[in-house]
């Protein structure tokens, strides 16, 4: 429910209207906007209170038809949010592209990924240490080690550190050295988890579930801000559909509609997408001509042998082609690539 305040509500009563749902225990959101202020009431039986709010001094009309995921929906907070991670801003004009391996697998490689990456000009560096493998016989990252060496790539080459967590007792270690922690698509659902990344200072990225839709996606963000963490990118990465002949089929939709629903940036993999990196750049010039915020690339320095989604991987050499396209393309659509100086 939205309570949208009379033009004329000075400070006082919009601070009495808050003060009155917060006794009656809801969570509330006000909104300041160019068409007025709106008071989002956050919580299940907001109904109960509508007469008593309807009857506030300050209050010109109730929309009980508000959106289930109030802290994301653009209706309540009309500008974009950017995402801070120190010197570099997801959701604001400048494109961002992470990018790096799948899974970080030695000390060599992860730096290798990072000096290439680093030098095309991405910001941030990914790279799984944690890896939610389909089989269980498959490698499963190399853990705190990974973290650590991830930590070293840091160091060096000054990207900023996209990693994955898929336990909720592995959050704090990994918030330790990560800048970003991710969930993954297969745990989009995992709502233990999302409180639990919602209740640590870092910022989230959260991917799509396969399966999932647009607005379960959202449910799942506004997981992440309840738990008190507003500082939410969100990742298309492809859905699982009758199509067999991609991995996944990438639903660029996905990318205005979520932009309409939530003032969350938005970025897009086109390599989990993809599945092949033959395939991969023209999924990521669509991404960034319908609208992404940026993009997260799987690159290796010697895909053939990576131990995890090497058929995806983009060898440095074309991860270098890619970002030049990425430039073009940017321009075109009124935006610009953020890129480190090599
Ligand atoms: C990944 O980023 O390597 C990954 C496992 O992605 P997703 O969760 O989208 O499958
Ligand atoms: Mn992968």
């Amino acid at each position: 429910m939205i309570a949208v305040l009379e033009k004329s509500a000075s400070l006082k009563t919009k601070a009495d209207i808050v003060r009155f749902l917060e006794q009656s225990g809801f969570r509330v959101q006000v909104s300041e906007t160019p068409e007025g202020s709106f008071v989002s009431v956050v919580g299940e039986g907001a109904e109960t209170v509508a007469d008593a709010l309807r009857d506030m001094r300050g209050v010109a009309e109730l929309r009980p038809d508000a959106p289930a995921y109030p802290l994301v929906s653009r209706a309540h907070k009309p500008d974009a949010t950017r995402v801070k991670v120190e010197d570099v801003v997801i959701g604001g004009r400048e494109l961002v592209v992470m990018a790096g391996p799948c899974s970080v697998e030695s000390r060599e490689q992860i730096l290798a990924a990072a000096d290439a990456v680093r030098a095309a000009g991405a910001r941030v560096l990914r790279g799984g240490a944690f890896k939610p493998r389909s089989s269980p016989y498959s490698f499963q990252g190399l853990g705190k080690q990974g973290l650590e060496l991830l930590a070293e790539a840091r160091d060096r080459t000054g990207l900023k550190v996209v990693t994955e967590v898929v336990a909720p007792e592995d959050v704090d270690l990994v918030a330790e050295y990560a800048d970003v922690l991710q969930i993954g698509a297969r745990n989009m659902h995992n709502y233990r988890l999302l409180s639990a990344v919602g209740m640590q200072p870092r910022p989230v990225l959260l991917k799509r579930g396969m399966m999932s839709t647009v607005d379960e996606m959202l449910l799942a963000a506004e997981y992440v801000v309840a738990g008190g963490n507003p500082r939410v990118i969100l990742c298309e990465r492809g859905i699982r559909t009758f199509e067999t002949s991609s991995r996944n089929t990438l639903d660029l939709c996905a990318v205005p509609i979520l932009k309409e629903r939530t003032h969350l940036p938005v970025i897009v993999d086109p390599s989990h997408a993809a599945g092949r990196r033959e395939w991969v750049p023209a999924l990521a010039r669509a991404a960034v001509a319908a609208g992404a915020d940026g993009l997260i690339v799987e690159v290796h320095p010697d895909p053939p042998n990576a131990a995890s989604d090497g058929r995806q991987s983009l060898a440095p050499g074309a991860f270098v082609d890619l970002m030049g396209d990425l430039g073009s393309v940017a321009a075109a659509v009124g935006r610009s690539l953020d890129s480190a100086e090599p």
